[in-house]
């Protein structure tokens, strides 16, 4: 199956055969495929100027970054293109933070991570990766991380000292499985972030911008990060756009010259971002993924499947956990796919449903139907 275009929640392949993307490019789709007032907002910015490097203003950043920081409640952002350049950003400004702020010594800051975590594919990225493949043959990493068990609580608070400058974290794990924390758990990071001055960092750059029917995921715990990367749905499923978003305490650690990205911040980018933060409030997109991602979901429970070990997740970022005995998870996926339902499993035993969020009920009523023939088979 090789695509050759697509539009809204539909692709097609170069033999003319229509599928339901139900991957949205990780979720870099929200907005849909070709969604005609981002596609116009690119046309219409490639027409003007497209590229000016950040040495020189242009007019679109300054609108973008303040539409960013209204909608999402931060007084800073700080724009790159892809999401590991967002979460390698909020790296260096929790060290700056520790070192220049809570004045941890030279070179020891540490930053907690979690287990199965998925942050990107840099070579400091993947050195705290706990998945082999992701690492095997890139070493030697950057040091100063430590790794503690997802969503335990314990293991979370022994891993705190003195000089621990951040608690990194996807609110909902990704690539690991659709990975919902215990309920408590991202609050009580909050609570153990702020007694030991050290900065909760959320990774939202799959969770993020109504994927989880909320703003952010963190909003399902009332928990407000001191800094939130994003990207992915940020580009409106056309550019590579990301940011890391803080209050000034956090993001003035940088001062110029700093951190830099050539095309970080480019007006092309700006004006696609721009026309996608739009499309996600005008379309109510985040009600949207809560209503239909609930109904959804109690529909995929109700399957009478010998397979189904598990179906968790929120909004419309959905993984139906296959049980051992059944196999792995693929060959579900390829059962889907032939039937025009396109979908990947992540890591072996889950399928990841997670369509662009502009999908109609009935649209999901139909794929329901397939994936109800497929799961009971
Ligand atoms: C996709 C993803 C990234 C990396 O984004 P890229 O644009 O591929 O660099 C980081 N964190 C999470 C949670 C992701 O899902």
């Amino acid at each position: 199956m090789v695509i050759a275009s697509g539009e809204g929640v539909w692709l097609t392949d170069t033999e003319g055969r229509r599928f339901l993307d139900m991957l949205s490019a990780y979720s870099a789709v929200n907005q849909g495929h070709r969604h005609p007032h981002i596609i116009q907002a690119l046309i219409a910015q490639a027409q003007r100027v497209t590229l000016t490097s950040r040495a020189f203003h242009n007019d679109r950043m300054g609108p973008f970054l303040e539409q960013l920081c209204a909608l999402t409640g931060y007084e800073s952002a700080l724009p790159m293109n892809t999401g590991a350049e967002a979460v390698e950003t909020a790296i260096k400004a929790a060290r700056k933070w520790g070192y220049q702020v809570k004045g941890v010594p030279a070179g020891e800051a540490e930053i907690i991570v979690a287990t199965d975590n998925f942050h990107g594919r840099t070579t400091t990225i993947v050195g705290f990766s706990t998945e082999p493949q992701y690492r095997e043959g890139f070493g030697p990493f950057t040091p100063g991380f430590k790794v503690v068990s997802f969503g335990d609580v314990q293991s979370l608070e022994a891993a705190f000292n003195e000089r621990t400058v951040a608690f990194l974290i996807e609110p909902i794990q990704g690539e690991a499985g659709i990975n919902v924390p215990p309920a408590g758990y991202l609050q009580r990071a909050r609570e153990l972030c702020d007694s030991h001055n050290a900065l909760l960092l959320s990774d939202e750059i799959q969770t993020g911008f109504g994927r989880t029917g909320r703003l952010f995921a963190m909003d399902w715990e009332g928990v407000r990060a001191d800094g939130v990367m994003v990207g992915k749905a940020l580009g409106g499923g056309v550019l590579p756009v990301s940011a890391f978003l803080a209050d000034r305490r956090v993001m003035d650690v940088f001062t110029p010259g700093d951190h830099g990205s050539t095309f970080g911040g480019n007006p092309l980018a700006c004006a696609v971002a721009s026309a996608a933060l739009d499309v996600l409030v005008n379309e109510g997109l985040a009600e949207r993924a809560d209503t239909l991602g609930a109904w959804f979901k109690a529909e995929l429970e109700a399957i009478p499947s010998p397979h189904v070990r598990e179906v968790r997740g929120r909004g419309l970022l959905l993984g139906v956990e296959i049980k051992a005995e059944s196999g792995p998870a693929r060959p579900f996926c390829k059962a889907l796919m032939a039937r025009g339902i396109l979908c990947k499993e992540t890591h072996q035993q889950v399928i990841r449903f997670a369509p662009p969020l502009v999908i109609d009920r009935e649209t999901l009523q139909w794929a329901l139907g397939h994936i109800r023939e497929v799961l009971s088979a």
